[in-house]
């Protein structure tokens, strides 16, 4: 239901561990997940795919995530996609970099499997506000 209204969830993470982990939690919550595991294969979906976030990892083989973020968000068709970044850094500057390269926020790995979905919900109930 949520997934309706809300719009396609995409998942970029090159682990493919996560990449199971990720698109397992959100499609048992009713999301309608898509996957890629490197930018190019990203972007190739983003041709067509109209997310309503992307759940994106920073550490990606050939070009990162903040590359890919900051390439989703320079088109206009893509502009008010939320994009979250899962890191494993807790280092000091790499908050700002995220957000500087189009990330709207970002979690810490390992995913924390139980305020993830909550944490998707409250972002995709933002974004639906800030659409009507
Ligand atoms: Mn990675």
């Amino acid at each position: 239901m949520r997934s309706k209204r809300a719009g396609p969830i995409l998942v970029v993470e090159d682990n493919p561990i996560n990449l199971k982990l990720l698109k397992l939690l959100l499609t048992v919550e009713g999301y309608d997940v898509h996957v890629a595991t490197d930018a190019e294969h990203a972007l190739e979906l983003l041709k067509k795919l109209r997310p309503a976030l992307i759940l994106m990892d920073i550490q990606l083989p050939g070009m990162d995530g903040l590359e890919l973020a900051r390439k989703i968000k320079a088109r206009r068709s893509h502009r008010q996609v939320i994009i979250v970044a899962i890191t494993a850094y807790a280092m000091k500057g790499d908050e700002e970099k995220a957000l500087s390269a189009g990330f709207d926020d970002y979690v810490l790995k390992p995913i924390d499997t139980r305020s993830l979905p909550g944490l998707i919900a409250r972002y995709l109930d933002r974004q639906e506000a800030h659409t009507k």
